[in-house]
């Protein structure tokens, strides 16, 4: 199983998951021309999608899911909570899969568990996707590590974590007092601190690749967030653990699991 970044962060999320001849996407918030060209630029073919999965109501996550769904056929995969939030901004879809949150659906070959993460929005979810033995998990938009987030993100090969700002960044930056308070709440998003003590919880000797994700152009960098996670996890380094960047205006890096 291949999980390709196709964008990370507040301005679009997307996550390209392959495997064998089959594609699904982990939401789509780009323009529809956008996410044509970064699928394309992953090697993909975006007629051979067969399923957009949604994780949450938030425009960064769904811009381009009804224009890319009713241009080429796609079903989309979404629960009732964000359904009831979405449905204006997404317009009419080629068709509508209702998921519930906790209980694990199949596309084609993957078998996805979504499961309930603290976020500001309507019955917001993180995704654990297997195919066989493989399996990654994918945890964005998130303002709080719960022990059900742990749970479901141990025993993976290969991780999606979010690694938003630099506490310092955030507090010293030029956003206004209410949106620093939204941001680093509960409901917000992690912290590079925040990141690293999860990713402390959830090592296992299977883990192989970390990517770090939705990190804010303003109140954070990849260094460091790269620095500050890689510096609590020495020993998984040591043993060839990898912890990459996923960045906004790039396509990748692609993960082979
Ligand atoms: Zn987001
Ligand atoms: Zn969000």
């Amino acid at each position: 199983m291949k999980i390709v970044p196709l964008a990370s962060g507040s301005s679009g999320n997307s996550y390209l998951i392959r495997q064998g001849d089959h594609s699904i996407l982990v939401d789509a918030g780009l323009t529809c021309k956008q996410l044509v060209l970064r699928i394309e630029r992953a090697g993909e073919d975006p007629q051979r999608i067969r399923g957009i999965v949604v994780s949450h109501a938030h425009s960064d996550h769904i811009k381009g899911v009804g224009v890319l769904s009713r241009k080429f056929n796609i079903p989309v995969f979404l629960n009732k909570g964000t359904l009831s939030v979405a449905r204006s901004a997404l317009g009419k879809i080629a068709k509508t899969e209702i998921f519930e949150t906790g209980k694990v659906f199949e596309i084609e070959c993957f078998r996805i568990h979504p499961f309930s993460v603290p976020h500001d929005c309507a019955e917001p979810v993180g995704f654990r996707i297997s195919h066989g033995a493989s399996r990654i998990g994918i945890a964005t938009d998130l303002g709080a590590p719960t022990s059900l987030v742990a749970n479901l993100l141990s025993d993976l090969q290969a991780v999606v974590l979010e690694s938003n700002h630099d506490p310092d960044m955030l507090m010293d930056g030029p956003y206004p007092w209410d949106l620093k308070q939204r941001v680093k709440g509960r409901l917000g998003h992690l912290s590079n601190y925040q990141s690293a003590q999860l990713l402390q919880r959830i090592i296992s000797d299977q883990l192989k690749v970390v990517i770090l994700a939705h990190m804010s152009e303003t109140n954070n960098s990849a260094d460091l967030a790269l620095g500050t996670v890689r510096n609590s996890v020495p020993a998984f380094l040591d043993q060839q653990g990898k912890i990459l960047c996923a960045l906004q205006d790039e396509v990748g890096p692609e993960i082979e699991i």
